[in-house]
């Protein structure tokens, strides 16, 4: 099923859709319409973000792939954390930030894990602690110390990227 949708939305590049109006057009549940989306996003980057849906054109979350995304997820989370070292970001606000699927950065998340930090700590971006993952700074880590030691006496702000 998921193997439709995805040729679905590849033909439909650029568009959105909400969770209802695929479910009804592939006749899925709305539960099966979401396991099926989250195994779609395994295999291409599928983007979430409101706007109105291309069926019904209710302003909803929509579910998408972007016009022009040669990048797979995987790419594109390790771009942006690599781009932003020294800044740590919840999957929510990563999943925010880059438009994808919140799913889709977990699973990138975690292919990624042996280049990037992860670890208990205030999100750079909503404040809340939650697990957070970043390209740490070497120097800032050196200096901080606190890294190194695990979270704990961590201090709330993260330091700035030492870049720009
Ligand atoms: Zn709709
Ligand atoms: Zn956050």
């Amino acid at each position: 099923m998921a193997r439709e949708i995805i040729a679905f939305l590849k033909e439909s590049k650029g568009k959105g859709f909400c969770s209802e109006c695929l479910a009804s057009k592939f006749n899925l549940g709305f539960r099966e319409a979401g396991a099926a989306l989250v195994e779609a996003g395994e295999h291409i980057a599928l983007t979430q973000s409101r706007g109105p849906c291309t069926i019904c054109g209710r302003r909803a979350l929509v579910t998408g792939v972007e016009l022009a995304d040669p990048l797979t997820a995987e790419e594109r989370v390790r771009e942006f954390i690599h781009g932003h070292p020294g800044q740590f970001l919840c999957n929510t606000c990563l999943a925010h930030r880059l438009q994808l699927a919140f799913d889709t950065v977990q699973k990138a998340v975690w292919q990624l894990r042996p280049e990037i930090r992860s670890d208990a700590a205030e999100c750079s971006e909503c404040g809340k602690r939650r697990l957070v993952v970043g390209s740490p700074v070497r120097q800032v880590i050196r200096r901080m110390g606190w890294w190194n030691r695990g979270i704990k006496g961590a201090p709330s702000a993260v330091p700035p990227a030492a870049s720009s």
